[in-house]
């Protein structure tokens, strides 16, 4: 099968996306070189002939994964049967020490911290992450955010999906040498596809990933447009933030929090997420998740370039860290949450 250079219908056409396994990562559209792809209602369409080049199967997420090879590639090893939530160096527990940074950050800032300090040492020229759309209020838009500024007027989670490689093309685009890359686990299964094939043009320029621990996105026109704005009266535009701690909360701008009981929220998760077994983004360098914290990230240090990021910033002062072990409940939260999700994937 991979030897051989099959076209968009037969592979992801028929086996993806009419299969309903489709993720709407959008790496088949920003990788075909035929631009025989568009990217409409969170889906890749075919718009013109396909020139059967073979290359959208090699990186799709979603077809012919191997999740031992790209351990393999990754981190030189598969792994251990005990390692929960994926290969590891180490797991602490931090925030961001600018206050400008903690009033809009999701958790505890340390995405953000990491990229302004990364752009700011020249370590990066830019970020691929998610922004709100200047149209439809609390939806997300990948954006390749190439100043400090950019990357705090972004910070936050957005749960409706984000097609973040949207934002790394337009970054090859603009011809920037270094750039990092923020996304949820599928996402970051889609870029290490991209550097295992490898498809240079996009490859090259990455220093290093941030994956978002993720157990499931939100369909924009359910929970937002049909729950929260018709069901619940709450104009979406009066929406200032929302997290999940057991529940979803709904921060309000007249400073009320509103909440949604995660079980009524799941009638609107996205179909492909049911498919989706890992929650900790075991593959990118860096993976953070708010785990129950309250104004603290759960950051795991993967590889050695995404431990060298993270130090490098904690040196500079721009994190304060406390060891992992003062949160057992977090801990005993990531594993329930990885083994949960890898066991409810098989079963589909
Ligand atoms: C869809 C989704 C579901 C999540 N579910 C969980 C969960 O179940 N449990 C858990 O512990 N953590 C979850 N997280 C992660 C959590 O919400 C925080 O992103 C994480 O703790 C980092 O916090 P921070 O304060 O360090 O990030 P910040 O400094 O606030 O930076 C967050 C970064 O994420 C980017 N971003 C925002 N929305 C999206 C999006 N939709 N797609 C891609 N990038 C985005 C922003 O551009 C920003 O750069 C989820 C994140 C997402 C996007
Ligand atoms: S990448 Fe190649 S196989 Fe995929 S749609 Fe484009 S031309 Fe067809
Ligand atoms: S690459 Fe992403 S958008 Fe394209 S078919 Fe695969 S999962 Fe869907
Ligand atoms: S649950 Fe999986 S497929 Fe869905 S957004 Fe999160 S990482 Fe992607």
């Amino acid at each position: 099968m991979q030897n051989q250079k099959l076209g968009f219908e037969e592979s992801l056409g028929r086996e993806v996306v009419n299969s309903g396994r489709c993720i709407g990562c959008a790496t088949c559209v920003v990788v075909c070189p035929f631009n025989c792809l568009e990217y409409q209602k969170e889906q890749p369409e075919l718009v013109k002939a396909c020139e059967k080049c073979g290359i959208c199967p090699k990186v799709c997420p979603r077809y012919d994964w191997s999740q031992s090879s790209v351990e393999e590639f990754v981190f030189g090893k598969k792994r251990d049967a005990k390692e929960d939530y994926g290969i590891y160096r180490r797991t602490i527990v931090a925030q961001a020490t600018d206050k400008k940074i903690l009033q809009r950050c999701q958790d505890g800032g340390v995405v953000t911290s990491l990229l302004i300090h990364a752009l700011q040492n020249d370590l990066i020229e830019g970020a691929a992450i998610s922004g709100l759309s200047t149209d439809e209020p609390l939806h997300p838009m990948p954006i390749m955010a190439t100043i400090p500024e950019e990357v705090l007027k972004h910070a936050g989670t957005r749960y409706a999906y984000s097609p973040n490689i949207l934002a790394l093309q337009e970054g090859v685009r603009q011809k920037k040498k270094s750039l990092a890359f923020v996304g949820t686990p599928c996402q970051i299964h889609a870029i290490r596809k991209i550097q295992m094939f490898p498809l240079k043009k996009y490859s090259n320029p990455l220093q290093f990933t941030i994956g978002l621990m993720c157990t499931e996105s939100f369909t924009y026109d359910g929970l937002f447009e049909q729950h929260l704005q018709k069901n619940m009266e709450i104009p979406l535009k009066n929406v200032v933030k929302m997290n999940i701690k057991g529940k979803i909360q709904v921060y309000l701008k007249s400073g009320k929090v509103e909440s949604i009981p995660l079980s009524e929220a799941k009638q609107y998760a996205r179909a492909s997420c049911h498919l989706c077994g890992d929650f900790s983004a075991e593959l990118a360098d860096i993976s953070a998740g708010g785990l129950g914290l309250s104004g603290w990230t759960f950051v795991i240090l993967r590889t050695r370039r995404g431990e060298e990021i993270f130090d490098d910033a904690s040196k500079a002062g721009v994190l304060q860290v406390r060891s992992a072990e003062e949160e057992p409940f977090a801990q005993s939260l990531l594993v329930k949450l990885s083994k949960r999700k890898r066991r409810n994937a098989q079963e589909k």
